[in-house]
């Protein structure tokens, strides 16, 4: 059988040729076996795609990348829109806007963006989705001092439970714009967002290294340095365990370290003002200096591509005592017996969590939030990571508040964990109104 061309709309089915390379998530430990992929290159053929799904019975659920595709869980009765043919990026620098489509990744924004001495609340990854990550909050290194990825989304375009494409602004669909931002993808298929930009051509910015052996010593210093910045600075604490790929260099290449990322919107003397504490403790390499913004993307060292990983594992703090660093330490440090590559405690609050007039649905009431994860290649590797994980979650957990973060969440969690009472009642009376049927799938439902 070959493909069903609807429009000249790319669709494959099990069965298909084609069928097997369109249904991959940027996470391969996720097998994800839909009842039909479609493969849309623009807005009228993401029109045509819900339509499609209407008539063959089907929900929809949106993909850019599928970095978030584990909780989607049974796809059989689904139709996955696969957004990655529509990458399109227009930087409009006089006004600080760029224009993505649908299916754009971080990297394909920060670069055109950065020509402009302009900057972008991006992931810590290239290959994230610009729509996804906006839709779910959204966390930037910039984020204590320019909130939320969501906070900064200044339009949607959305194709409708009834096959309309619409426009969500602050003049237009003001209910649905609010929920866009930060609600998630319950409310139909987006496909292009207007992001405003940030005049911004450098920052401050690096990463101290340290042996892990001397974990405790540097997190804590990190721990103190937190509790003394203002919102210009946003930082993270880390424990990282590097691959031993021959393509990653020889200073990191198959080491541990502990790790202080430091981003610091300011000055060389400022930001070198910052860094003193963690400069005195005489890391092993320290990379901090002034860089262009959109040299940021690079500076967790996140894979390159897709992998097959578990990373659902995360706790949002209001207070960070010494005592959860010590427990962070133990549970993941050296001689702890973790292989988890990458844990990490950001410093958040600040913008992101003041309650400004005229935000959306994304709300994190959080002084901090661990993230963690693991690579799960093989079923040993993958109940390795899970037995380390759920170890650093149990040490974590005694410091952890009630929320969870959208983005950071990849097991299928209730929807009450994610937004206060009054957020998500008036999120479901919009997903009522707009999807009356519930076609549309997000990773996170809201009922
Ligand atoms: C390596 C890595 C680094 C990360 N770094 C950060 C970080 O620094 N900060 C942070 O906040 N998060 C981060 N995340 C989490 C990330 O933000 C979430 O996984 C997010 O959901 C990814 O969006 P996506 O579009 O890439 O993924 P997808 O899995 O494609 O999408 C996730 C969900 O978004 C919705 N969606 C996507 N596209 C559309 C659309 N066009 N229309 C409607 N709904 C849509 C759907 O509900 C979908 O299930 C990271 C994740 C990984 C794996």
């Amino acid at each position: 059988m070959n493909p069903v061309t609807l429009s000249a709309l790319e669709i494959v089915r099990p069965g298909d040729a084609g069928y097997d390379a369109a249904r991959p998530a940027w996470n391969l430990a996720i097998d994800q076996r839909p009842a039909a992929v479609a493969i849309p290159r623009d807005a009228d053929q993401v029109v045509a795609a819900v339509l499609y799904a209407k008539h063959e019975g089907l929900r929809v659920a949106a993909q850019g990348t599928g970095h978030n595709a584990s909780p989607l869980g049974d796809l059989s009765d689904t139709l996955l829109v696969k957004t990655h043919e529509m990458r399109g990026v227009e930087i409009d620098a006089s006004n600080r806007v760029a224009r993505v489509e649908a299916g754009a990744l971080w990297g394909d924004v920060v670069a055109p963006a950065g020509e402009h001495g302009l900057a972008a609340l991006a992931g810590s990854s290239h290959d994230v989705g610009v729509v996804g990550y906006s839709l779910g909050g959204g966390i930037s290194f910039l984020a204590r001092r320019y909130g939320l990825s969501a906070d900064r989304v200044l339009a949607a375009e959305i194709v409708t439970a009834d096959g309309e494409l619409v426009r969500a602004d602050r003049s237009q669909n003001q209910d649905l714009f609010w929920a866009l931002r930060g609600g998630g993808g319950a409310f139909g298929v987006v496909t292009a967002m207007e992001i405003e930009l940030l005049d911004l051509p450098t920052v401050y910015a690096g990463a101290a290294f340290f042996e892990i052996e001397r974990a405790a010593e540097a997190l804590h210093a990190w721990r103190e340095l937190t509790q003394r910045v203002d919102e210009c600075t946003t930082s993270v604490g880390r424990i990282l365990r590097v691959p031993p790929f021959e393509e990653i260099p020889e200073p990191f290449r198959g080491r541990e370290f502990a790790m202080i990322e430091i981003i610091h919107i300011g000055d060389q003397r400022s930001g070198d003002d910052v860094v003193q504490a963690i400069r005195d403790l005489e890391p092993e390499i320290d990379t901090y200096g002034l860089i262009p913004s959109s040299a940021l993307i690079h500076l967790h060292m996140d894979p390159p591509g897709p992998v097959p990983g578990k990373g659902e594992h995360h706790v949002a703090m209001e207070t960070l005592p010494a005592a959860a660093i010590d427990a962070f330490v133990a549970a993941n440090g050296a001689g702890s017996g973790s292989h988890i590559l990458t844990a990490e405690i950001r410093h958040v609050g600040g913008a992101i969590a003041r309650r400004d007039a005229g935000r959306g649905a994304a709300h994190l009431d959080a002084e901090y939030i661990s993230f963690a994860a693991s690579i799960a290649a093989t079923p040993e590797l993958a109940a390795k990571a899970d037995h380390d994980l759920a170890q650093l979650d149990a040490a974590l957990e005694p410091f952890g508040g009630a929320r969870r973060y959208l983005n950071f969440t990849e097991v299928k969690s209730d929807a009450t964990a994610f937004y206060e009472p009054t957020t998500l009642a008036r999120l479901r009376a919009i997903k009522a109104q707009m999807d009356p049927e519930n076609i549309f799938r997000s990773n996170q439902p809201l009922d």
